[in-house]
């Protein structure tokens, strides 16, 4: 506790009378542009990858960035949605994934998370990433296989997100774009679904335009040639 309270005081003395007008700006009101579900682990840390300044992103965060389908589940996280879409108005939702993922290795070990119901039926929601890896790539190594979980389950979150209504008449109005990406820690790297190639692409600065995540096509078909 002493850490997190001496580190409340260098932003308190150091960090926030730099940005004195800001933070009396966002006193009354946010507007982000961008919701962003990532996974709770504690090594992805959102503002500090991309930059970002309070206001900016709307995060939320689970374990294995899930959201579970329409009716199936009321959760936070629908809940968050729903009002990003409907009164913030934002114009994006990434749905981000990380390398090392305790959640996707417990996919593949169900064992690990026997003793934790609630994390295991939690984990339910990310099913369809396990039987679509187990299905079709059964030849993987253990560290591909994670790489394809990991993909095949922001690939499945996205679907699961297009079940909202709220998301689905937005994105039918052309008002909001979803996008699926893989955070790796160890390089730094960013890599997002491009759904008209049905694989992940590496997404750097000078990119005209990021790749869309339409998840009706599904990745499967190429998780071998990117593994
Ligand atoms: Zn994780």
């Amino acid at each position: 506790m002493k850490r997190l309270i001496d580190g409340f005081e260098h932003f308190r003395q150091q960090v926030f009378p730099l940005q004195r007008e800001l933070f009396k700006k966002l006193a009354s009101g946010q507007s982000p542009g961008t919701m962003f579900i990532t996974c709770a682990d504690s090594r992805v840390m959102p503002e500090l990858m991309f930059n970002a300044q309070p206001g900016e992103l709307f995060v939320y965060r689970n374990i294995g960035n899930i959201v579970p389908p329409y009716a199936q589940h009321v959760s936070g996280v629908v809940a968050a949605i729903e009002y990003a879409v409907r009164v913030l108005q934002v114009r994006h939702i990434v749905i981000c994934g990380h390398s090392d993922c305790g959640a996707m290795k417990a996919l593949r070990k169900p064992e690990l998370v026997r003793s934790m119901p609630s994390v295991a039926a939690w984990l339910k929601h990310a099913d369809v990433a396990r039987y679509v890896v187990e299905q079709n790539h059964a030849e993987l190594s253990d560290e591909q296989c994670l790489q394809c979980l990991t993909r095949e389950n922001v690939v499945g979150q996205l679907e699961h997100l297009r079940t909202l209504p709220v998301v689905a008449a937005a994105l039918a109005s052309g008002s909001l774009s979803i996008h699926g990406w893989v955070y790796d820690i160890a390089l730094a790297e960013l890599q997002a679904f491009d759904a008209q190639r049905g694989r992940f692409v590496e997404i750097r600065a000078g990119h005209d335009q990021l790749p869309e995540a339409t998840p009706h096509l599904r990745f499967a078909a190429a998780v071998a040639s990117a593994a």
